[in-house]
């Protein structure tokens, strides 16, 4: 009975001063629906937010009456979801592209000459440098050559890359600057020639035997390039970029930028397979910040299937006698991959064919022996052999893919594959079975940055015309909670990263996206129209639609 007139005290104090029992916070969002994307894959309707990191997540008058925050925003009962993690991408690369000429979606190869040379009027000297050519848009679905390249700019290097990266035409002021000549030859890669002349084509390998000799950016023309890049990123909801590929010197530029300030994108970058890097690497050890993260190293096995250069068990249906070919000998394969797992970095191998699969499958299977938590990703998964997807799950290894690479290729996967081959080919469901989960991405800038489109392939397989109608292979296709599951939480797990992001839960960034539309219940035909309203990155506004 004594202490009675002392909680009565505590009471009357809380109830007039109305400070003791809120908690400060830097902002509540509210009125919202949340898909939290958390184990259960609950919503809520609020959010606290404190220092860059989530406080908590439940009903709005709970968190009103539990929170006293600096700033509220009213989500007027729009959605809410985790920003979005895009596994596999460019994102160096991109913002770089942004300055070179636009060939994507160019219907022939006289619209690529009239792009070049109104691009040729802006950029007045130096290299004319283009890029997102694809001859299997064109009427005539073959390869160009320099021809008329060199009628047009016979004094100024001409290169240009096709969609994928993995082949190129020059001119030949291009290939003279190069030291390139007929007859070269070279490892995991063909010079292209024809009566014993140069075409100025270029595949794979070959590709950089004319890219190494462009001059590279200064770091403050690159710092502009990747801010620019950013900026149309976060205008569609990614918060997180997994950059495949990068040298030493561009980790450590993206490592600056992010530390002064300048770029705000969280970034998992993939050192790419060179010497020097594996030198950085292993000297520097492993890289973590809150915006970087450098623990992995990025291999090519083999080439694209566009240009013909995916490495397959069988010939291709429509080129007699042809395979394609691996990148590198195979001991190379097996060598970094042990280098890679001695050090206890993660190894992601691009493979594209089933053969070029089989040979990375076996060659981690060599170095992980059973179940395993390395998470060594297979980047593309593409095209694989139906006995062998089951070492994706035997070996814990991870197929990272990109679904708008199954709705951009379906027009011809057939013609490359037949019929029975091209079933095992975009196989993401397939795939997720093997471990239960499965990173998205988009492979940006050889497929647009856009996470609705990933998500519309995945779970939709149509172009966004709606062919073909009954969805292209279509027993693959994901659910919307595993696609959105794929572009947020699992692409943070194979960046071993989920206990971070990847979800909004207590303790995690506060990295999310305000969106128009229900991404889980809208028509399917509505779903490549949701409209980003907010990017949030650490609680911090990087985005508002105007
Ligand atoms: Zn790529």
């Amino acid at each position: 009975m004594r202490l009675m007139p002392f909680f009565l005290l505590v009471f009357i104090l809380c109830f007039f001063s109305n400070c003791a029992t809120k908690e400060k916070a830097d902002l509540l969002v509210y009125n919202a629906t949340i898909y939290t994307v958390d184990s259960s894959f609950t919503t809520a309707e609020a959010m606290v937010i404190n220092d860059g990191k989530i406080l908590a997540v439940g009903k709005t008058s709970d968190l009103q009456n539990q929170f006293d925050a600096k700033e509220e925003i009213d989500a007027q009962q729009k959605f809410i979801y985790p920003g979005f993690i895009d596994a596999h991408a460019h994102f160096f690369n991109y913002g770089i592209t942004l300055r070179e000429a636009k060939l994507e979606g160019t219907n022939s190869w006289q619209e690529i000459l009239d792009t070049l040379k109104q691009f040729a009027g802006q950029v007045k000297e130096g290299w004319l440098i283009g890029r997102g050519w694809d001859q299997n848009d064109w009427p005539v679905k073959e390869f160009p050559n320099k021809e008329k390249l060199d009628e047009l700019f016979h004094d100024r290097p001409v290169f240009l890359k096709r969609i994928d990266g993995h082949a190129a035409v020059v001119n030949q002021k291009a290939l003279d600057m190069s030291g390139v000549k007929a007859g070269d030859k070279l490892t995991g890669g063909d010079v292209v020639v024809k009566d014993g002349k140069l075409t100025g084509l270029l595949i794979d390998n070959a590709v950089d035997l004319v890219e190494d000799k462009i001059p590279v950016p200064s770091d403050s023309e690159a710092a502009e390039a990747i801010h620019d890049g950013e900026s149309n990123c976060f205008a569609v909801g990614l918060t997180t970029v997994d950059d495949c590929g990068l040298s030493s010197q561009q980790v450590e530029l993206i490592n600056t930028l992010q530390k002064t300030g300048h770029l705000k994108m969280r970034v998992y970058a993939m050192l790419s397979d060179k010497k020097e890097n594996y030198d950085f690497a292993f000297a520097k050890g492993k890289i973590k910040t809150d915006r970087l993260n450098v623990s992995s190293f990025k291999v090519y096995a083999d080439g694209a299937l566009g240009s013909r250069g995916a490495c397959l068990l069988q010939p291709y249906t429509d080129k007699a006698g042809w395979y394609g070919f691996l990148l590198s000998p195979k001991e190379h394969f097996d060598s970094v991959a042990k280098v890679i797992y001695d050090h206890d970095w993660q190894m992601c191998t691009h493979a594209i064919g089933d053969s070029g699969n089989r040979m990375i499958l076996k060659t981690y299977a060599k170095y992980l022996h059973g179940k395993n938590d390395r998470r060594w990703r297979v980047e593309h998964a593409q095209v694989v052999n139906p006995g062998d997807f089951q070492l994706f799950g035997q070996f814990n290894i991870i197929p990272s893919v990109q679904p708008t690479h199954a709705t951009s290729d379906m027009y011809w996967a057939e013609d490359r594959l037949g019929k029975e081959r091209v079933k095992g080919a975009y196989a993401y469901l397939q795939l997720l079975k093997e471990n239960g989960w499965i990173p998205l991405g988009t492979d940006f800038p050889v497929e647009d940055i856009s996470p609705f489109k990933t998500f519309y392939a995945a779970v939709v397989r149509k172009d966004a015309k709606g062919f073909p109608p009954e969805g292209f292979q279509i027993e693959n296709a994901l659910t919307r909670q595993q696609a959105l599951q794929g572009m947020t939480i699992w692409a943070a797990r194979a960046n071993f990263e989920e206990k971070e992001k990847g979800s909004l839960e207590k303790g995690k960034f506060a990295d999310f996206v305000i969106l128009d539309n229900d991404l889980m219940k809208v028509a399917d035909q509505d779903l490549l129209k949701t409209v980003v309203l907010y990017t949030f990155v650490g609680g911090e506004k990087v985005y508002e639609k105007k």
